[in-house]
This record gives C-alpha cells, structure tokens and sequence, in this order.
C-alpha cells in the first residue's frame, strides 16, 4: 500500500480552510447587503439576482464543506478512500484530484448518468 494518508489529510484540511473562507466571505457580503432594505429601487432587479446567483455558490460551497468534512470522518474512522457504493478502494490518482471522494470512478459514472437511480428503489 502506498497511499499518501498524510498527504491526503493535508489536501483535505486545505480543501476545507479554502471553502471555509469562502463561506465566510459569502456571510460578511450577506451582512453587508440586506435585500429590499435599500434606497435604490433601481437596482432591486440585479441585486435579487446577484443574491439568488450566490446563494447558489453558497449552498454548492456548503454542500462541499459537507463532503470534505465526512471524508475527514471517514479517515479517522479509518473508512477512508474507499468507495461507499461499491466498497472497492477509490484510486490514489483520483483521491489526490478529488480528496473528498466518497464514490470509485465507476460509480460516480454511473451516478451521472442516472442521477435519480442513487440507491433509493422502492
Ligand atoms: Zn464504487
């Protein structure tokens, strides 16, 4: 075995610093901003778009933050790197590219090409 742990952990935590500013970031904007308590109705338009467009990027951060959290669980649970559909380990190269992987090549294939078919048949 020559997986990198230490070397992933790292990719992990910077991953979750970068996204964790990010977030920040959004949250000072946000305080910064209160929608429809401006002046200007001119700019009501654009700027309900502008909020809508990141909160968007927001929740995609968050959801990110997410995954990058779990991962971390994972690795201190010592489940990580491998796939939680399939259970085969996930390739070094793509955990190095995509440290909060949580799905083998395959199954992320397979997951995107059938968003809906993700475990839950009834
Ligand atoms: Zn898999």
């Amino acid at each position: 075995m020559t997986r990198d742990d230490q070397q992933l952990r790292k990719l992990l935590e910077v991953e979750r610093a970068e996204l964790m500013e990010a977030i920040g970031h959004y949250e000072v904007l946000a305080r910064h901003k209160k929608p429809g308590l401006g002046n200007h109705m001119a700019d009501d338009g654009t700027e309900a778009f502008d909020q809508a467009a990141s909160l968007a990027l927001h929740l995609n951060e968050q959801a990110l933050l997410g995954q990058v959290e779990a991962a971390m669980v994972r690795m201190d649970r010592g489940e990580y790197g491998v796939c939680t559909r399939c259970g085969i380990e996930i390739d070094f190269a793509r955990l190095k590219a995509i440290p909060h992987a949580e799905l083998c090549i395959r199954c992320q294939q397979l997951v995107e090409d059938n968003p809906r078919g993700n475990g839950s048949k009834r």
